[in-house]
């Protein structure tokens, strides 16, 4: 279903709760990109929106497939150190884009292991690239989100 076809007056299958079988429905209201409230073409009842056998079956054929990414967005900074490492390459590539995308290249610090790193700070490393501080693990130890992948790198360390 395009998100286009989920419009009110457009027309939906769906299971009616009159018919008590999958009828073809008129949308009356959409809530976001779901149709919510509904017209049976076939009883001219109105109810809320229930998916057909077919959709839910499709839904959690879907839900199945796509479990190992369920629950587990990548946002920066609340990933915690123990947690199972489950994002995938794309997860990191889009974040590391939405992280380094537009910044004046004045942004970026040049990576040393001398300087002191906060969460977000964007750096720029001599053999990764540009880069943005993901996680700062201890005193002297910082996750970087670079390109091609999360580094473990020192800083703060004195000379
Ligand atoms: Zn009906």
């Amino acid at each position: 279903m395009s998100a286009d076809s989920v419009r009110p007056g457009a027309e939906v299958d769906a299971y009616c709760t009159s018919c008590k079988a999958d009828r073809r429905h008129r949308i009356i209201a959409v809530v976001g990109t779901t149709p919510k409230k509904v017209e049976c073409l076939s009883c001219k009842g109105h109810h809320l929106f229930r998916q057909t056998e077919a959709q839910k079956a499709a839904k959690a054929a879907h839900k199945r497939a796509s479990k190992s990414e369920v629950g587990t967005t990548p946002r920066l900074g609340r990933s915690a150190p123990s947690a199972p490492k489950r994002r995938t390459e794309e997860d990191l590539v889009a974040l590391w884009e939405k992280a380094i995308a537009g910044r004046a290249f004045d942004s970026f610090k040049p990576y040393r292991i001398t300087i002191p790193l906060v969460k977000g700070d964007l750096i720029r490393h001599t053999k990764f690239g540009e880069g943005v501080v993901a996680e700062v693990v201890d005193a002297n130890k910082c996750e970087i989100l670079f390109k091609d992948g999360v580094k473990m790198l020192a800083h703060s360390i004195q000379a």
